[in-house]
C-alpha cells in the first residue's frame, strides 16, 4: 500500500506538517525517530513560544501538538526510518518494524546539540544546563554563566546572554577562536565577558541537587584540574543534522538538506522542514512554520500530480 504522505520525525516541525496534512485529509503516518518530540523534549520551560503566555514545558508543548495531529487522523509509530529509496515515488522508507511506501515525504528529523558526553551533562539537561541561549537565557538574569565553544555560535551565544547574566566564560578547549572576526570583535570588548582558553569542561556539578552549582575544569595545555563556581552552562560546540540516511540521496550542504522553492528538496516530492534544513534560527516556532510550509508544499505538488 502506498501512502499520501509520510513525515519523518515529531518535533515542531513534523507534528506541525502532520497537523496540516491530516486537515487536508492525507492521512499522514509520523514516523517518531530517535528523539520522539524533537529538541523540545529535552528542554524544561519554553517561554517563548506565541500562545502560552505563562510559558509551557517544551515536552509538554510537543505532547499538544501531536495530540492535535492526532485528532485529525494523524497516525504516529514509535519507529525510527533507517533506510529510505528517494529516487522516484513511491518512495520508500524502511525502520527496524517495517517498510512504508508514499508518493510525498516530509523529513523533519532535525538537528541534534552535540554535546560533551558527559553523564552529569545529560543528568542536568534543561536543568542549569542548556544548549540555546536564545530559549533559557532570561532564567541566568544576574547569574553567572559558562559557554563551551569557540565557533559563531558559542560567541554570539555569550554575547546574548550578556543581556541577563552578570558574567559570562567562554570556556575554549584551544587558544584561538574559530568564530568570525567580527564577532569574536564584539565579545572581546565585551566587559561582561571573559575567556578561559585551552580548557575543557570534565564534569559538571551537581546532579544530585538537580541544578548546576560548578564545573571541574582541565587545562589542555598542562593538564592541571581545577573546580569553578558556575549558574549554568550553555553548551555551543555545534548541531549534528539528522541525514545520515540522506546522503547520496538529496543534496546537502554542510550535512543540511537543501531547499529551494519554500521547502522543496532536490527531489520532488521529497519536502523538509525545521532544523534538518535551518542551519540559522533553530527555533521552535520557526520550525513550526516550516512544516506548515512543507505541508502545504506536498499536498500542492499532490495536487497536481493527480491533476497532471
Ligand atoms: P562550529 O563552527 O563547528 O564550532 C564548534 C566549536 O566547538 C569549535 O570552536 C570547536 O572547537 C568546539 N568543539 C567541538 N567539539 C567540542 C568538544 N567535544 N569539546 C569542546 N569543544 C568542542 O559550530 P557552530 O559555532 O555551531 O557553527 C556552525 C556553523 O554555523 C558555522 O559555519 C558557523 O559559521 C555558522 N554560524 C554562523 C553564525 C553567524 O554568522 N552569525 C552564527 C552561528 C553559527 P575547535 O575550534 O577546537 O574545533
Amino acid at each position: 500500500m502506498s501512502r499520501k504522505v509520510i513525515i519523518l520525525g515529531s518535533g515542531c516541525a513534523g507534528s506541525t506538517a502532520a497537523i496540516y496534512t491530516a486537515r487536508a485529509n492525507l492521512a499522514p503516518l509520523v514516523l517518531e525517530g530517535h528523539e520522539p518530540g524533537g529538541q523540545l523534549s529535552l528542554t524544561t520551560d519554553v517561554e517563548n513560544f506565541p500562545g502560552f503566555p505563562k510559558g509551557v514545558q517544551g515536552p509538554e508543548l510537543v505532547d499538544l501538538m501531536k495530540q492535535q495531529a492526532q485528532r485529525f487522523g494523524a497516525e504516529y509509530r514509535m519507529e525510527r526510518a533507517t533506510e529510505v529509496m528517494l529516487r522516484h515515488p513511491p518512495f520508500t522508507v524502511k525502520t527496524e518494524e517495517g517498510t512504508y511506501r508514499a508518493e510525498s515525504v516530509i523529513i523533519a528529523t532535525g538537528a541534534s546539540a552535540r554535546m560533551l558526553g558527559l553523564e552529569s551533562e545529560r543528568r542536568l539537561l534543561g536543568r542549569g544546563v542548556s544548549t540555546c541561549a536564545t530559549c533559557d537565557g532570561a532564567f541566568f538574569r544576574d547569574k553567572e554563566v559558562l559557554v563551551v565553544g569557540g565557533g559563531d555560535t558559542a560567541i554570539e551565544e555569550a554575547n546574548f546572554l550578556t543581556k541577563f547574566a552578570r558574567r559570562v566564560t567562554v570556556v575554549h578547549r584551544r587558544d584561538q577562536l574559530r568564530a568570525s572576526k567580527i564577532l569574536a570583535d564584539r565579545a572581546s570588548r565585551n566587559d561582561k565577558i571573559e575567556f578561559l582558553w585551552n580548557t575543557v569542561i570534565t564534569d559538571i556539578l551537581d546532579p544530585g541537587k538537580q541544578e548546576v552549582s560548578g564545573v571541574t575544569i582541565r587545562n589542555t595545555v598542562d593538564g592541571k584540574e581545577d573546580t569553578r563556581k558556575t549558574d549554568g552552562v550553555f553548551v555551543a560546540i555545534g548541531h549534528v543534522p539528522n541525514t545520515a540516511i540522506f546522503e547520496g540521496q538529496l543534496e546537502l550542504n554542510q550535512g543540511y538538506i537543501v531547499v529551494r522553492n519554500g521547502s522543496g528538496t532536490s527531489v520532488e516530492g521529497v519536502f523538509a522542514a525545521g532544523d534538518v534544513h535551518d542551519l540559522v534560527y533553530r527555533q521552535a516556532v520557526t520550525a513550526a512554520g516550516s512544516g506548515c510550509r512543507a505541508a502545504i508544499d506536498a499536498e500542492r505538488w499532490l495536487e497536481a500530480r493527480e491533476d497532471g
